[in-house]
């Protein structure tokens, strides 16, 4: 399959869908805001699936991993024995997003030991970020924030509900998209991409039109 950078396309909010009607993009179904991706990733002509046992990863060309509670998402990840086909699923160069919980999901660092100590890996730890779980702490737990992004020259009206806040990103990471003071908020590298905000609780297609533009046709 062709790989082509989103980083050369320039996304407008109001563009036309892209050609994307072949590609089957699995969401994991297991706990949050699955629902959400799965209408936004049929808005652009791709195929939802929901994803639950090892074999419904089959034949996928993506992955989403929606926001949720982290915590919870990972122990049932580890129940249903996903946790090693995740990562044959990745290892493969299959597309995988994190929103969220999903980032957590996602990221090498989350300021614990590695697994939380768990003895059954309940996360993938698969990109080198380093993340702040609840950075924006009991106080603002929601809120809506313009975000500048690398991909676009328009802002993105983001939604984050107790997001994390990615402190640092290590080498051959991308930084996609930041709030004002300048915090990261969305990162790439190869085929993992991860969002600390909800796209999919958005009408703006622009980052499902960029995971789908990683996969490519
Ligand atoms: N802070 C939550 C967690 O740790 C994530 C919240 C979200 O996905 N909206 O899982």
């Amino acid at each position: 399959m062709a790989r082509v950078s989103p980083q050369n396309l320039i996304l407008n909010p109001n563009d036309a869908p892209s050609a994307s009607t072949s590609l089957k993009i699995g969401v994991l179904a297991l706990q949050g805001a699955f629902l959400e991706h799965a209408n936004m990733l049929r808005k652009l002509g791709a195929t939802p699936v929901e994803v639950r046992l090892p074999q419904d990863l089959d034949e996928l060309d993506g992955l989403i991993i929606p926001g949720g509670e982290s915590t919870t998402i990972g122990k049932l990840a580890a129940q249903f024995n996903l946790i090693q086909p995740l990562h044959g699923f990745i290892q493969q160069g299959k597309a995988v997003w994190g929103t969220c919980a999903g980032l957590i999901f996602l990221a090498k660092d989350i300021g614990q030991t590695l697994n939380g100590g768990h003895v059954i890996p309940q996360r993938l730890e698969v990109l080198d970020i380093k993340v702040d779980r609840n950075a924006f702490g009991r106080q603002v737990d929601s809120f809506e924030a313009d975000l500048s992004l690398t991909f676009s020259p328009e802002p993105f009206r983001a939604v984050f509900i107790r997001a994390p806040k990615i402190e640092a990103v290590g080498e051959g990471v991308q930084v996609i998209a930041r709030l004002a003071d300048g915090t990261i908020v969305a990162a790439h590298r190869d085929n993992l991409l991860v969002t600390a905000f909800h796209p999919e609780l958005t009408d703006d297609p622009r980052f499902h039109q960029y995971f789908l533009a990683m996969i490519g046709q």
